[in-house]
């Protein structure tokens, strides 16, 4: 055990300071700093120095660590409609019949709208070009809205999609369209996804009420994020100056795309009215959500007939460029453990109240917090390191180069990663966790109130659904959770379909939607900074690191279930895909995600004796979990008897002055610390080398919602039943160095 100085704050006193530190004013006042200024990815300095000046001020030593990164700025777009027009004589011309805007409207209400420094509608990652040609309307554009058009004979080749927003991530609709020889990707934000604050259902759209306004649109980026997030040239290392650049073509598109608003998609639905299936003649998937048909849109798929066409430009410029990571350190008594918290900084628009800059007044509110700890005297067991990323908005660009940077040190020493990204967007908490992490967050929710005190005196926890969502990505966690086996934990307050629509990456996420709709008077803001705080305390203050070993053990028992789920399903002949129940949006999107052909196709091969034999070797897992789960209740046990002791034998201020009970805890966190590294394998999944964990990865064609056991999942989707055994192999062996190593 380490030197250990006499310490002058208990954990209680600790909590005390984070607890009454965070204000909302000061909260108000980062946020109306952030979203002031200029945002993009490697156009943000004046910011980060802004950032690091104000952690210095805190009392936290600070650096700007900068990466040469790829990436591009828009030039110049433009999305039509045409429409060929006979003469006399056979002669025929092509008119404009619609000539999209691509802008948003500029609000008197709303400064942001306003600014000089705003950005124009482009995607990130998005390919240059110039096509033309009729459209098709390919629903959420997920893997089984393609393979339905595929079945129905939809022409996609050489043409055009028009896909809605939501629920999978975006880059991977683009990646599909292309695998499938499209031209070019038109998306937009239809209101029918927005829950009930709809203009149609009579709500007025802001600035005037809590719809959306029709003219908004998602930027975003495109990149394949399941496959390889980070700087695309820079697959697995860090983009210093001077390394070696790598082709980008499987990390990003080839086909342009653009980002409208449902005012600028109306004219081209419209278009496909009459033409080709309807949307209700497909199957329910198709038919969900569908929010256009009051302003007279059919949802037909189309394709337009050939005089039909739209006319797609975009035009990017790509750079190499410099960003900037603000880093900021508290160095603990324990050199050796780690814990980093982070949030993103760079935006795509103007405004940016809630991604990111909810999340950067949050976290500057909880690192004034720690601030004002270390003016007590307080210095933390292990060391805390604070990020503000830049470049996530691209593709996590910041985070992962810097992760790819600092690897060893990280593997070595990281006890976890804690990432809050949107922390408001309404009133709901909504955590994302490694199960390591669970109960640190049933623990610090339960001892901080509610803004909501419908029900006097109750806590975060109380009003909170429990659900705890697995670790996909779409955030700064994936290169931490993904390529180093660090748990994380991501957490912020989402919006439910009866709160005021969160006009995510428009220019209406401003300041004054926050101010006026999202989180008044912002006292989710300050909340969040508490849970942010004494979740960060609790991981770098308490003695004995607060992970449950047996939570990590049931989830995995879980997650084989699922396994044998999902198999049973598609051997059973009687379910079919387009038929299945719809649930949740999550089921909804994972079913849509497979990338299985038909559960009937499968069921053929049912009887194979390599199918009996993958069932056989899943009981392997079982038995492989039988021995982990023992030896990690064994392990809790084991930690609590220790914490028990040094409550009862060693007062607070010597803790953890005793060198025999020292070295026992010593050992114990050091189990916890590399539990999750156990499940790394350093040839990476099937097809994406840098994601290297065996439990957890973005879904192959969701991105942001997580797969669990993802080599066997794909492998049953793909009915590939030798590469199942193979992962069944793989996942075994790290079970068993699991168990081995408590
Ligand atoms: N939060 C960003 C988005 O969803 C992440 C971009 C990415 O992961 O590539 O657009
Ligand atoms: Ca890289
Ligand atoms: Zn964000
Ligand atoms: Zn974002």
């Amino acid at each position: 055990w380490p030197g250990h100085p006499k310490r002058k704050l208990s954990y209680e006193q600790l909590q005390r300071v984070l607890l009454d530190n965070p204000s909302s004013r000061r909260a108000e006042e980062w946020s109306r700093y952030y979203t002031a200024g200029p945002h993009l990815a490697g156009k943000n300095y004046s910011q980060a120095v802004w950032t690091k000046n104000k952690w210095e001020e805190f009392g936290i030593k600070s650096d700007i660590v900068s990466y040469d990164v790829y990436l591009n700025y828009p030039v110049d777009h433009r999305l039509a409609l045409l429409e060929k027009e006979k003469h006399a004589h056979g002669a025929s011309t092509w008119k404009v019949s619609y000539e999209a805007s691509l802008t948003e409207d500029v609000l008197d209400e709303d400064p942001s709208t306003s600014l000089p420094n705003r950005v124009p509608t482009f995607h990130g990652y998005s390919a240059s070009g110039n096509v033309t040609g009729p459209v098709v309307y390919v629903n959420y554009a997920t893997y089984q809205d393609f393979e339905d058009l595929i079945r129905a004979n939809v022409t996609l080749k050489g043409k055009i999609a028009i896909a809605r927003y939501g629920g999978i991530f975006r880059g991977l609709k683009v990646k599909r369209a292309q695998e499938l020889g499209m031209l070019g990707v038109i998306l937009y934000s239809d209101p029918g996804d927005d829950g009930k604050n709809t203009e149609e259902n009579g709500e007025k759209s802001y600035p005037d009420g809590p719809a959306r306004h029709p003219s908004s649109v998602q930027r975003g980026s495109v990149q394949f994020l399941s496959v390889s997030p980070g700087d695309p040239t820079t697959p697995g290392y860090a983009s210093k100056p001077g390394v070696p650049r790598q082709p980008v073509d499987t990390a990003i598109p080839s086909i342009p795309s653009v980002p409208i608003s449902y005012l600028d998609a109306l004219p081209i639905l419209k278009a496909l009215n009459g033409h080709g299936p309807k949307a209700d003649d497909f199957n329910k998937y198709w038919t969900r959500n569908t929010g256009l048909q009051y302003k007279g849109v059919h949802y037909n798929v189309g394709p337009t007939p050939d005089d039909v066409v739209v006319n797609l430009y975009n035009e990017q410029d790509y750079v190499y460029t410099p960003l900037w990571n603000v880093i900021g350190v508290i160095n603990g008594t324990i050199p050796d453990e780690v814990v980093v918290v982070g949030n993103h900084r760079d935006a795509w628009i103007a405004g940016g109240a809630g991604d990111p800059n909810s999340g950067s007044a949050v976290l500057n509110e909880a690192i004034r917090s720690f601030g004002e700890a270390i003016r007590q005297g307080w210095k933390p067991l292990r060391t805390i390191v604070f990020a503000s990323w830049d470049g996530e908005e691209y593709g996590l660009v910041g985070s992962t180069e810097w992760v790819e940077d600092y690897m060893p040190w990280l593997k070595d020493a990281t006890v976890a990663y804690v990432n809050t990204d949107v922390s408001v967007r309404g009133t709901y908490l909504s955590p994302n966790a490694a199960p390591l992490l669970d109960n640190v967050i049933h623990a610090v929710t339960a001892a901080i109130q509610s803004p909501n005190q419908t029900v006097p005196g109750q806590t975060v926890h109380d009003v909170w659904d429990k659900r705890i969502r697995t670790m996909g990505s779409g955030s700064d966690f994936t290169a931490f959770q993904d390529f180093a086996g660090i748990p994380c934990l991501d957490i912020g307050f989402t919006a439910r379909s009866d709160e005021p629509v969160y006009q995510y990456h428009s220019n209406y996420d401003s300041f004054h939607w926050m101010e006026k709709f999202g989180d008044p008077g912002f006292v989710y803001h300050r909340t969040m900074a508490q849970v942010i705080s004494l979740i960060t305390a609790q991981l770098a203050d308490l003695p004995i690191i607060p992970f449950r070993a047996a939570d990590y053990a049931h989830a995995l028992d879980r997650y084989v279930k699922q396994v044998e789920d999902k198999l049973d399903e598609a051997l059973s002949p009687s379910t079919e895909l387009t038929t299945a129940p719809l649930l949740n949006d999550e089921a909804y999107f994972e079913l849509r995600s497979s990338t299985r052909k038909s559960f009937a196709s499968l069921a053929s091969s049912s009887s194979d004796s390599s199918v009996e034999s993958f069932k056989i070797s899943l009981k392997r897992l079982h038995e492989a979990l039988r021995k982990l789960t023992a030896r990690a209740t064994e392990l809790d046990k084991h930690a609590d008897e220790l914490k028990q002791k040094l409550e009862q034998h060693v007062p607070w201020w010597k803790w953890p002055a005793k060198l025999k009970l020292g070295s026992k805890i010593r050992e114990v966190n050091t189990k916890y610390k590399y539990l999750e590294r156990s499940f790394l394998f350093e040839e990476g999944l099937d097809g994406r080398p840098v994601f290297k964990h065996v439990v957890f990865a973005p879904g192959l064609w969701t991105g942001y919602a997580g797969a669990v056991f993802p080599g066997l999942m794909e492998s049953i989707d793909a009915q590939d039943w030798t590469n199942a055994e193979r992962w069944v192999d793989i996942i075994e062996s790290r079970l068993k160095n699991a168990a081995h190593r408590l």
